[in-house]
């Protein structure tokens, strides 16, 4: 199969599974997972925070995230396109009472902090109290600047609010930018990074924060029924994702461009090439062409493509650029 669904559907390699068979495990509920450990200390360490945690996926991390700086009651500034706010089920508020705050994101992905301003609430009863602003850094593949990073940084102090950065995809973002990953993590109070998308981990997200925050995770993952016990067979995994899968995401974001030229070059799809910074492409597809029949029909040709206008087309390490090439063919054959 040739899947540009998602960057999700990576298989692990033969370094990861290796990995596995080999780790050294223990109950990590105890503390007493060696591999678990080693991978929170160096997650930690790597990206400049007190301490990390290992979780089972990126929507449990976010939550922790948001439970961990917000009580019952408070609220979070977060961007309407944010996944924590859109694709997570609403779990802040379903499970931490939680409100959110969300404002419209600029067409770059950034949130102006004129509108984050205005939305902050004065200390007054009728009110959830604002205690976090939350961005996403790719968001929708869109890389934010380093500039604004610094003045979210610069907002939040003066506001007395906290940081929070899913960053799902934030490597993408530091090897489009090609800027050590520090660079972007420095300004955070706390981030969660998924290790099962385009680092091809078969599974499980880091969060980090200080050390006060990831005690108040740790026993909110316990809660949430996400203590795991042998987890180093995961770990061990993850550890290679973010060891030896992160220089290769720039063939990702290149064979995106790639794709996204040779797709402009079909009739009735549009790409905005500039736009294609990272592994995700978003194309303007006519609405004359029927979609659900071209995803059957290439389904039967082995290429997995999800339907949608803007159709989001995403790279990874098991798409190659001979699978761009094959795809291309297969779609134009199925548009004519
Ligand atoms: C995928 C994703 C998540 C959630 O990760 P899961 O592991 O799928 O739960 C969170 N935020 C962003 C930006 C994502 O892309």
């Amino acid at each position: 199969m040739i899947d540009f669904r998602s960057d999700t559907v990576t298989q692990p390699s033969l370094a990861m599974r290796k990995a596995i068979s080999e780790a050294m495990v223990g109950d990590d509920v105890y503390g007493d997972d060696p591999t678990v450990n080693e991978l929170e200390l160096w997650a930690a360490e790597r990206h400049g925070f007190e301490a990390a945690m290992f979780c089972s996926s990126g929507t449990q991390a976010n939550l922790l995230a948001l439970m961990s700086h917000c009580e019952r009651g408070d609220e979070y500034l977060c961007g309407q396109q944010a996944h924590n706010y859109q694709f997570e089920g609403g779990g802040a508020a379903v499970l931490g009472s939680i409100q959110p705050q969300p404002i419209e994101n600029e067409k770059d992905g950034t949130l102006c902090f004129k509108k984050l301003a205005a939305a902050i609430k004065p200390d007054d009863p009728h009110f959830a109290r604002t205690k976090l602003l939350s961005i996403e850094n790719t968001i929708n593949g869109k890389v934010l600047p380093l500039a604004y990073l610094q003045k979210a940084r610069g907002f939040v102090d003066q506001h007395d609010l906290k940081l929070h950065l899913d960053g799902a995809r934030v490597y993408n973002a530091s090897v489009a930018l090609d800027v050590d990953i520090t660079e972007i993590t420095q300004h955070f109070d706390s981030m969660t990074i998924c290790l099962s998308k385009g680092l091809g981990a078969p599974i499980g997200s880091l969060v980090l924060g200080d050390s006060t925050l990831i005690r108040k995770a740790r026993r909110w993952r316990k809660v949430l029924g996400g203590g795991m016990r042998q987890a180093g067979i995961l770990a061990a995994a993850g550890k290679i994702a973010l060891t030896e899968n992160v220089d290769r995401l720039r063939h990702d974001h290149a064979n995106a461009k790639y794709l996204a030229q040779k797709l402009t070059n079909i009739e009735g799809f549009n790409v905005n090439i500039e736009h294609v910074t990272t592994n995700m492409l978003f194309a303007n597809v006519d609405s004359a062409i029927d979609q659900l029949q071209i995803v059957k029909e290439l389904k039967g040709e082995e290429i997995l493509i999800s339907a949608g206008n803007p159709m989001r087309l995403v790279t990874h390490l098991d798409i190659s650029r001979d699978d761009i090439d094959v795809f291309i063919a297969a779609l134009k054959k199925a548009v004519e």
